[in-house]
């Protein structure tokens, strides 16, 4: 077995921690007020999920390359996005677009069961080994196309889509959001792109936009076409 560098050294540890906790405060000044989310993001080691070289830029308000042409979601999208869905700690979640795995970290903390798909197998594999590393085990990740949502699971209270959909919801995805569940998803509407929160009702959806937002696209059967 190859020894693999620990996570930090006891020193870098400390400089590691304030600068998650600089992270946390901007966030509450940006209007984060969701008292769990902001306990799980001043807990989660964010530079444990990006390449060596781009630790130091880990607590940064900025997307961060992951490869395959992908990026980390900037802290403060990810924090509009899962404060928006109000876990309570009891919800399984389906998370669509895995990446790096730090999303699907801070939801393992907020609710009880994530399923998370992602498109790309080798980022579905290191992010599996990433959560497993800093003992994170109520995750479970699929290699698939995630626009057909994970229907094994299903229904699910929330779901969170990580990458922008053309205009509209997903059918698989609605149809597996459990009725009063929440959702949500970057839409591409008129030109620019707006996190949406949809409420699943009993008579159909609620759709409302939460705030503007830059993705990666959503590709796959019911998103964009691969190219
Ligand atoms: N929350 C992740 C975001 C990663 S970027 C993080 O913070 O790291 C979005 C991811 O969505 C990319 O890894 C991309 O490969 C994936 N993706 C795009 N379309 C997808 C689809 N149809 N199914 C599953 N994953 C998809």
């Amino acid at each position: 077995m190859t020894a693999r560098r620990p996570l930090a050294r006891p020193a870098e540890r400390t400089d590691f921690q304030i600068l998650r906790e600089k992270m946390a405060q901007g966030l509450e000044a940006a209007g984060i007020q969701d008292r769990r989310l902001l306990s799980a993001i001043r807990k989660l080691p964010r530079h444990a999920f990006v390449p060596e070289p781009l630790w130091s830029q880990a607590y940064q308000n900025a997307t961060l390359p992951i490869g395959f042409k992908q990026t980390m979601t900037q802290p403060l999208t990810v924090a509009v996005m899962l404060q928006a869905l109000k876990l309570g700690g009891s919800e399984r979640v389906l998370e669509i677009g895995t990446g790096s795995g730090y999303q699907a970290a801070l939801l393992a903390l907020l609710a009880q069961a994530v399923f998370s798909v992602e498109r790309i197998a080798e980022l579905a594999r290191e992010a599996q080994s990433r959560l497993r590393e800093i003992g994170i085990i109520n995750v479970t990740i699929k290699n698939f196309d995630g626009t057909y949502g994970w229907s094994e699971y299903a229904p699910y209270d929330a779901i969170v889509v990580s990458a922008t959909a053309p205009a509209a919801v997903p059918r698989p995805l609605i149809e597996q959001l459990a009725p009063g569940g929440r959702m949500a998803i970057p839409l591409a509407r008129q030109g620019h792109e707006e996190i949406c929160l949809v409420t699943r009702m009993t008579d159909g959806i609620d759709i409302r936009p939460v705030s503007r937002c830059t993705f990666v696209p959503l590709v796959g059967r019911f998103g964009y076409t691969a190219g």
